[in-house]
């Protein structure tokens, strides 16, 4: 199929490029556009049939769902039964911006959507492009992260156009996405609000408006379930083709890089102070005072391990907290090897 690549500026989009997604969304199309996490691929969410495409097209499992976007709160009471007293009264304070929350299913939106579950798990960007194409259409979007199944997410859209010409009716050229990691998945049905995917908006910032997040080791990508509350947890996730090896110990990560360093085979991963020092073949994240440059330069930093010239890729621990909490859960799931000591880095070595 022929892909139309719009040109735009996400956050003075022109009326002309909005309505051009509005028609495909509204034709029951696929459209990729940006949003301040990730770029999303997105379609009718009231349509199984367009819905089964972005499946299809994405190679994504079936019972993985997708998060629904919406633009103002009236969608919101289309899509969603028993909406908590604290999400009418409070969701200025969260909304538009990278939280999703689970909420009953209303009889419209199709299993197709919510992956089989009773729920359905909604979000009200920010991104001033998405919004539009949300609100002008009127429709609510189904929209998950324009990649692969497997494969990094997609935060700048030249890797969207890369993956996806010939494969959607519409894509955004509209450059890189400000926040760079997915949305933080929230179910606050229970007594606590529990925590299913780490992500943009820490859990610092919704415990301050939802009370204290129950945080476990499926959210911080360290557990595994075969029946998880949030099915996409399950998966394989964000991974480069090439090894990439996550080392937790940061002296022994040091060292690494000290021998290494000028060794072509090796690209190395991480904070700026943590690459400090000798060698070449490295990408720099960002200052480790203030992590939200890291945290939207790791989807890329993946993608480049796969376009460089290197066998293998290494990165270092982040510190768990704000955005670090995200960040380790991406970088867990991508990561096919974790090296806490030289024994375990000198088996890496072997496997390659
Ligand atoms: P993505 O679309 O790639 O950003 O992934 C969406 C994430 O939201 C996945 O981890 C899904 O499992 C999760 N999700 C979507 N809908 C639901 C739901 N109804 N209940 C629990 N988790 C959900
Ligand atoms: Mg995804």
């Amino acid at each position: 199929m022929i892909t139309r690549i719009v040109k735009v500026d996400q956050d003075n989009p022109s009326s002309e490029a909005i309505k051009e997604g509005v028609t495909v969304l509204q034709d029951g199309g696929l459209v990729i556009f940006p949003t301040e996490t990730v770029y999303g691929i997105g379609c009718n969410a009231l349509s199984a049939e367009s819905a089964l495409r972005i499946f299809s097209v994405k190679k994504r499992p079936a019972d993985n769902p997708l998060i629904v976007h919406i633009s103002n709160m009236e969608m919101l009471h289309r899509i969603a039964r028993n909406v908590p007293e604290i999400v009418e009264r409070r969701w200025e304070e969260f909304w538009p911006g990278p939280l999703t929350i689970i909420f009953e299913a209303s009889s419209i939106v199709p299993p197709e959507v919510t992956g089989g579950l009773s729920t359905v798990a909604v979000r009200m960007p920010s991104n001033i492009l998405a919004r539009s194409i949300i609100e002008q259409s009127g429709l609510p979007v189904a929209a998950p992260s324009a990649n692969i199944s497997t494969r990094p997410s997609i935060t700048s859209s030249d890797y969207a156009i890369q993956e996806f010409n010939g494969s959607v009716d519409l894509i955004y050229d509209a450059g890189k996405c400000s926040l760079g990691l997915e949305s933080t998945v929230i179910d606050i049905r229970g007594q606590k609000p529990l925590l299913l995917r780490a992500g943009s908006m820490n859990v610092e910032d919704i415990s301050s408006i939802f009370g204290e997040v129950l945080v476990d080791d499926i959210a911080r990508g360290i557990k595994y379930s075969e029946r998880p509350v949030s099915p996409g947890t399950k998966y394989k996730h964000y991974s480069p083709v090439k090894p990439l090896a996550l080392i937790q110990d940061k002296s022994l990560f040091k060292k690494i890089m000290t021998e290494y360093g000028n060794d072509g085979r090796f690209l190395f991963i991480g904070l700026d102070e943590m690459l400090n020092g000798g060698g070449k073949n490295k990408i720099f994240l960002g200052d480790s005072k203030n992590l939200k440059d890291a945290a939207r330069n790791l989807f890329s930093s993946f993608r480049e391990i796969d376009s460089s010239e290197c066998t293998a890729a290494i990165i270092h621990e982040f510190p768990e907290e704000k955005e670090g909490l995200a960040i380790m859960n991406r970088v867990r799931k991508a990561s096919s090897a974790v090296i806490r000591t030289q024994s375990d880095f000198n088996s890496f070595l072997e496997s390659l």
